[in-house]
């Protein structure tokens, strides 16, 4: 059956291919159905699960012989024991197989949702919150079943069109299926500056998120059209649509031909404004696509991508080796890294994100000072790849002061240490920070007196402005970048840096977005940094524009008191 599905577009372009669903960064559920003669096989896995977690109860009850606890313990135990061998879970699963053939993660998942709904319609509050017990155990099944699943090779025979779907996926599982050769990823969660998307965007592929229930919708193997650029998939499309979307698939292959005829060409407004165009990188080896894409420099470099999927923290010379590669193949030409940004959505795989608010939480710079020993390890790493390149370092996340001066005495503590080691490095390296916090906005004019340069990174200053999560696709219609607060802040932030001669640069999602382009150049940006692939077309914007016509209309969309008036400003001045 064909139908079509609407999600967020997070990164552009057209794929045709076939799905493969999977996401491990839950415990998910991959749909599937069995043919006939496998059902014993499919149900015998079913009963072993089932055993499985029988054992490892008896082994936990047998385990727990003393302790002030050991009455409540066994009681929970006793309870999921019961859970596990009651008919409506056992039985009930089994007939799901028997009569819709579908694999037994899948029976058994809609056995839980129906005896989860069963639970939300008690009224005893206290049996209602069995149901969480219940999920307990279905989850332990599902375990059971999916071992440790990982990354799991699409069965399709026609390798190369696979296209991941995915309930959710955090920053971490996109960057270790980013050797695999996915032509597209959909997931039912996410938002538009979601890490997840950026990261998404960064590999180059059409990409939709808050898909909501695609997982559940979208069959392993079948043929799918995802439109990047809208935000439409559609599934099982007849040979008409197919044909349609092949045609559009080569005329933006065609508009790109043309774009890369620009990789050389100096970005310079019509009136003869030289502007930087900056690339967002997340590891050494995005280089090949910001080469492609001719960028002036990295604009960021997102360092804590070094510090996901792996059980222990990357050492300094690992961190050195990293840093110096991307010095050494830029050339001379600037380089900004970003020191850690973990927390939030970037965790480390070992450290549990226990913070309620994790996006007010620990995370970024307030992480590093409170782990000098990590932080310093890098800024060693950083200081010596000092001398291969241009380098700069950025400090993410700062809100106050106290923060800006600890770090810069950490960086002269770094310094000294190289020093009495003896290991050269630029002594003149400049040091910038990342406004997105809306108190350091501003307050800006404190933080021009202290460092070099700044780096505006809007993604987390509307989240933080406007209050709206920037991963919860359930608010996502908030986040507006538009917001006349958001464009008089980022204004005034780049208006400081001008009066006080520091170089000022965008690096969030606004900066590769062409609708923003004209309106960031009218507020006086000359450095954008976005994800590689989008440098040619921002460049061929700029290219169309003059700053003479753009300014005064960027003026009044800043001063514009309702969203009607901003868009029709903004019609006209993109027009
Ligand atoms: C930002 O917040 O705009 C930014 C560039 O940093 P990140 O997206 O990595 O949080
Ligand atoms: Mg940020």
């Amino acid at each position: 059956m064909s139908f079509i599905l609407h999600g967020i577009p997070v990164s552009g372009g057209i794929a045709i291919g076939h799905a493969h669903l999977t996401a491990p960064a839950m415990l998910e559920v991959i749909h599937y159905l069995i043919p006939k003669n496998q059902i014993d096989n499919e149900i015998n896995r079913l009963d072993n699960a089932f055993a499985t977690v029988r054992q490892e109860f008896e082994i936990l009850r047998t385990s727990i012989t003393d302790g002030p606890a050991v009455a409540e313990f066994s009681a929970f135990i006793e309870l999921h024991h019961m859970i596990l061998d009651d008919p409506t879970l056992t039985d009930a699963t089994r007939d799901i197989i028997l009569q819709t053939h579908c694999n037994a993660e899948w029976a058994l998942a809609q056995q839980k949702d129906v005896l989860l709904e069963q639970f939300e319609a008690i009224d005893d509050a206290y049996l209602r919150e069995r149901k969480t017990d219940v999920e307990q155990v279905v989850d332990r099944i599902l375990k059971a079943l999916l071992g440790h699943p990982g990354y799991q090779p699409p069965p399709s025979k026609q390798l190369g069109d696979h296209i991941l779907v995915a309930h959710d996926l955090s920053p971490a599982d996109i960057m270790q299926y980013k050797p695999h050769q996915f032509i597209a990823f959909l997931t039912d969660m996410g938002s538009l500056t979601s890490h997840t998307a950026i990261v998404a965007r960064s590999l180059n592929i059409p990409s939709v998120v808050a898909l909501h229930h695609a997982h559940q919708m979208i069959l392993e193997g079948d043929s799918l059209i995802v439109d990047g650029s809208q935000g439409i998939i559609i599934v099982n499309p007849d040979k008409y649509v197919l044909d349609e979307y092949r045609l559009r698939q080569s005329q933006l292959e065609l508009e790109k031909q043309k774009l890369r005829r620009l990789k050389s060409v100096n970005a310079v407004t019509l009136d003869g404004k030289p502007i930087d165009l900056l690339a967002n990188i997340e590891l050494p080896s995005d280089l090949e696509q910001v080469k492609e894409n001719g960028a002036a420099g990295i604009g960021l470099f997102r360092s804590e991508f070094l510090f996901l999927n792996r059980d222990d923290l990357p050492g300094e010379d690992e961190q050195f080796e990293a840093y110096r590669a991307v010095a050494i193949q830029m050339r001379g030409k600037p380089v900004t890294i970003r020191t850690f940004d973990l927390g939030a959505d970037k965790n480390l795989k070992h450290v549990p994100q226990l913070a309620v608010n994790p996006a007010l939480g620990l995370r970024a710079i307030r992480l590093s000072l409170s782990e000098p020993q990590m932080f310093h390890t890098q800024l060693r790493a950083i200081l010596r790849a000092s001398k291969f390149g241009h380098i700069k370092i950025l400090i993410p996340m700062l809100s106050n002061l106290v923060e800006v001066n600890q770090t810069l005495s950490l960086i002269e503590y770094a310094k000294q240490s190289l020093r009495n080691d003896q290991i050269d490095f630029d002594e003149q390296i400049q040091v910038g920070g990342m406004i997105e916090v809306p108190a350091a906005a501003l307050s800006v004019e404190t933080f021009l007196k202290r460092l070099d340069f700044l780096s505006i990174g809007t993604n987390d200053l509307i989240q933080y402005m406007l209050a709206v999560d920037r991963v919860d696709d359930s608010v996502a219609h908030l986040y507006d970048p538009f917001h006349p607060a958001v464009l008089w802040l980022i204004s005034r932030v780049i208006q400081s840096s001008h009066r006080a001669s520091k170089a000022v640069s965008i690096c969030g999602e606004m900066a590769g977005d062409i609708q923003f382009t004209r309106l960031l150049l009218g507020l006086g940006l000359q450095q954008f940094s976005m994800y590689p692939a989008q440098l040619l077309a921002i460049k061929n914007q700029i290219l169309k524009s003059n700053l003479p016509d753009i300014m005064p209309l960027a003026q009044r969309i800043i001063r514009a008191d309702n969203p009607v008036k901003t868009h029709h400003l903004l019609a006209r001045l993109n027009s």
